[in-house]
């Protein structure tokens, strides 16, 4: 099927005199008739058992995030955040490192370069940018991952994501890549050689901004036997001796992340969330393609404009990253647009602070357009050196083109302009 298709009927088939919707499972717990059968479950979690770590609606949206990525599963969490911590810690424990490009968001960059550094795991950032053997330097004994974002936010860097999955391959450890702006409708990393994908599923997928959410997709293509990590293959001590590489082949990483790390920490989402998700899936492929549309006219209106120094799209043919993003990206380059109003810092707040029809908020990729100031907002724990790394300058507005007519998207950007 196609990913039109998928989006509608994976995960979901109702049997007869079934709900045709996906029904909302609001309960925690599960009936079973013996004592017996419940000490299975605790052998070997093969149906419900507790919403700590699974749930009816929440799993039949794990499947088509899996089917839409072409995984072997997923496991959706309750934050964007909490599937990339969990991803790592599915790898990494104290003692470990990975490597990271410097171009991620700057939630991501504050998990993994602090509070990951508080529990012992290093991470150590590289120029996405730089020759292989750039960055090859930064593996050491310990390196147990590499993670990149398809599209960054908000630098909008396109991450070459074969090169990446060759070095990762070189050193026998995984690519994870963090695709909340591509999505699989615009790309899909599996197919260029990522081991695991991540989304914040608070962005494009449900699209309507009611919903915080993450998920972790398994390739299920990763050796997990090849020496490099042990906690796959040698029996988990807090599972009864399950080994994972044995009992689960293929889809070792997401069962054991599932089994171990949502078990143990419990961010996972409510059903009534995984609801909404689905809603947003459902219409995803044709929202992207009119972000896309809407934002390749945006980012002409703006290259065209005097009081823009800069205009950051890779789908412009200007763009540094326009060859990687035809490559990785044909189809669009999704709706965000970053651009530096001459002045710096402060016209670019007097400009946002015009605007009418674009709200201002601390959210990106809504189906309304949407401004953001990532120096003083989602970027403002980064020092002046970290914000410069990350691509990020003081003048420098996210915006979030929405779905609204193309002509008043532009309208209110005059209003911007008039006011500077
Ligand atoms: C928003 C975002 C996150 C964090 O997701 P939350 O759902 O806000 O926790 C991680 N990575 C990228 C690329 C994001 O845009």
């Amino acid at each position: 099927m196609k990913i039109e298709t998928k989006c509608l009927h994976e995960g979901y088939t109702p049997k007869n005199g079934e709900p045709r919707v996906l029904p909302i499972v609001q309960s925690t717990t599960y009936c079973f008739d013996s004592t017996e059968h419940i000490a299975q479950l605790f052998d070997m979690p093969t149906e419900f058992m507790y919403s700590r770590f699974a749930n009816p609606t929440v799993d039949a949206v794990e499947k088509k995030i899996a089917a839409l990525e072409g995984g072997v599963g997923a496991m959706c969490t309750s934050s964007g955040q909490a599937a990339n911590l969990l991803s790592i810690l599915n790898l990494c424990s104290a003692g470990d490192s990975f490597i990271a490009a410097a171009t991620i968001y700057g939630g991501t960059i504050n998990l993994f370069a602090v509070t990951l550094k508080k529990l012992g795991i290093e991470c150590i950032f590289v120029d996405a940018d730089a020759a292989p053997e750039e960055i090859e330097k930064a593996f050491r004994p310990n390196t147990k991952a590499v993670f990149g974002e398809t599209l960054a936010n908000p630098a909008l860097t396109v991450f070459d994501i074969e090169k990446f999955a060759a070095i990762a391959h070189a050193h026998k450890v995984p690519l994870i890549v963090d695709n909340t702006f591509a999505t699989p409708v615009l790309c899909r990393p599996f197919e260029f050689g990522a081991d695991i994908v991540v989304h914040s599923t608070t962005k494009y997928m449900d699209g309507h901004a009611v919903q915080g959410g993450g998920v972790i997709v398994d390739s299920g293509k990763f050796d997990w036997t090849n020496g490099n990590f042990p906690d796959f293959v040698e029996p988990d001590e807090s599972y009864h001796g399950v080994s994972y590489t044995k009992a689960f082949g293929p889809m070792a990483y997401i069962i054991k992340a599932r089994m171990q790390l949502m078990r143990d920490f419990g961010c996972y989402p409510a059903a009534n969330s995984a609801f909404l998700l689905n809603l947003g899936l459902e219409t995803l492929p044709v929202r992207m393609r009119q972000y896309c549309t809407n934002a390749m006219d945006t980012a002409k209106f703006l290259e065209g404009n005097s009081k823009v120094t800069s205009v950051n799209y890779p789908g412009l043919p200007s763009n540094k990253y326009h060859k990687l993003a035809k490559k990785y990206l044909p189809e669009g380059c999704s709706g965000v647009i970053s651009f530096n109003i001459a002045g710096g810092r402060e016209m670019a707040v007097k400009f946002m602070d015009h605007l009418e029809l674009a709200s201002n908020v601390v959210h990106v990729a809504d189906i309304r357009t949407c401004v953001l100031h990532p120096a003083s907002a989602t970027h403002r724990q980064l020092t002046d050196e970290q914000l410069v790394a990350a691509g990020i300058d003081g003048g420098m507005i996210r915006l979030s083109v929405g779905l609204e007519h193309i002509d008043d998207i532009l309208a209110d950007l005059e209003k911007g302009f008039a006011a500077i």
